[in-house]
This record gives C-alpha cells, structure tokens and sequence, in this order.
C-alpha cells in the first residue's frame, strides 16, 4: 500500500467513525427528547395540547414555549440535535414548567421554580 493509499484509507476511516458517532449522538438526542417529554406528559401533565418540535430558532435560543390560542407549542432548537442529550433535557423541562406556571409565563420566578422542581423530579424520578 502506497502512503497516500494508506492516507486516503485513514482520512476516510477517520470520516466513518466521526460520522458514526455523530449519528449514535443524534440517536441519543432524540431518544432522551422523547423520553422526557413522554415522561413529562405522564407525571407533570398539562391540561391542554401541547406540540413539541425542533425548529430553526434565532442564534442563542435554545428553545421556546408559546401558546397560540389552542395549545401549546415548545420548540427545540434544531442545532441542539448534535450536543449533549441533557441540554435537550434540560431545555424541555425548562420550557415545560412555563406550561405549567403559565400565568407567569415570561418571567423564571418562584412560581415557575416550583414547576421546574415538580417537571425535573418527574423526568429524573419518575
Ligand atoms: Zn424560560
């Protein structure tokens, strides 16, 4: 095997694996997304329809909650499919506990502490 043979076959395998564990990290992402929202939908219900998707979301928006007059809609940045699954985590209980303490929606008080308590147990002890 010549050294740019070898080369090739060493960019490439390097390619292969990169690529592989970025799709087990997309997998893993998208798993842990729908586990917890299952588990929130379970033990932190909410009484109205709530959509959760993954969105293009402006730059340092890791996701939002809105409510658009007949439900609920939480969007998960789209970028976030390629980082740690407890961001995403994180972000869906964040924004669940807005659903939850939606009277305060836009502020992160005592109120909506007290949701994000109640929506982080259901997911860690369910
Ligand atoms: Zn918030």
């Amino acid at each position: 095997m010549t050294l740019k043979k070898l080369l090739l076959f060493g960019l490439s395998a390097v390619g292969l694996i990169y690529t592989m564990v970025l799709a087990l990290n997309i997998y893993a992402v998208a798993l842990t997304a729908a586990d917890t929202e299952a588990d929130l939908r379970m033990y932190a219900p909410v009484d109205d329809v709530v959509v959760v998707e993954w969105a293009d979301l402006e730059a340092g928006t890791y996701s939002t909650c809105a409510w658009d007059g007949e439900r609920y809609v939480i969007q998960l940045e789209a970028g976030l499919i390629t980082t740690n699954p407890a961001v995403v985590r994180d972000a869906l209980i964040h924004e669940w506990a807005h659903m939850l303490a939606w009277d305060d929606a836009d502020t992160h008080d005592g109120l909506w502490g007290y949701h994000y308590a109640q929506a982080y147990s259901a997911v860690m002890e369910p």
